[in-house]
């Protein structure tokens, strides 16, 4: 490193501003985000015979991920009545382990709807204090895993459109931003924005689709 350094040290001028305009060509502006598909299988777990739509919810959280051009592609929607699962009372830490009522979950989803869609399941209740949790961050892009699955409390539409997306987000690999990072409202605080280095690290997970 000191060599090379020491190097370019003593190139002449003319020849670094040639490698700058070049680099800047080859590079360019950065390309336009793709448009991507992310598939979801959606699961209802809950204990009253008929909840609420979650079409007003979804259509927010796809309006929030739309930012990034993702779009939500709903393949399958279930009500699942499954008393015993639709309060979680207990979230393992740091990460849920194949014994948990999460992956729990997940498999019960499965085996009602098998397909190639994220699993996101939209519960009673959760432990005091949480809205929601993602099972990997990111999760495993195989749909077969135990952990292939999001999971979020129910709630008003739009702070549960939120909770969704960010709930997603984490899945497809976003984490929260380090404090001063992001703005206030930043979805991955409390808001629903994104800045751009979040939509393109959206764009690279191996979970979207054209
Ligand atoms: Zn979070």
């Amino acid at each position: 490193m000191r060599r090379s350094m020491k190097r370019l040290r003593h190139l002449p001028a003319v020849a670094l501003v040639t490698f700058n305009r070049c680099a800047f060509e080859l590079l360019g502006s950065p390309p336009p985000l793709a448009r991507s598909k992310l598939h979801l299988r959606v699961f209802r777990v809950s204990a009253d015979p008929g909840p609420a739509s979650l079409a007003p919810a979804l259509r927010h959280a796809a309006a929030i991920l739309a930012a990034a051009n993702i779009a939500l592609s709903v393949d399958h929607r279930q009500v699942l009545g499954r008393y015993h699962l639709a309060r979680v009372a207990q979230l393992e830490s740091p990460w849920p382990t194949p014994h948990g009522a999460l992956a729990h979950l997940v498999r019960s989803g499965r085996a009602a709807m098998p397909g190639s869609g994220l699993a996101l399941f939209v519960v009673d209740q959760l432990p005091r204090g949480t809205h929601g949790e993602s099972l990997g961050l990111p999760g495993p892009p195989m749909p077969d895993a135990d952990y292939s699955g999001v999971v979020v409390q129910e709630g008003q539409a739009q702070l549960l459109g939120r909770y969704i997306a960010h709930e997603l987000a984490h899945f497809l690999g976003l984490p929260h931003p380090v404090a001063g990072t992001a703005p206030d409202d930043n979805l991955m605080f409390n808001g629903d924005t994104l800045t751009a280095e979040q939509r393109q690290q959206l764009q690279r997970s191996p979970l979207l689709r054209g």
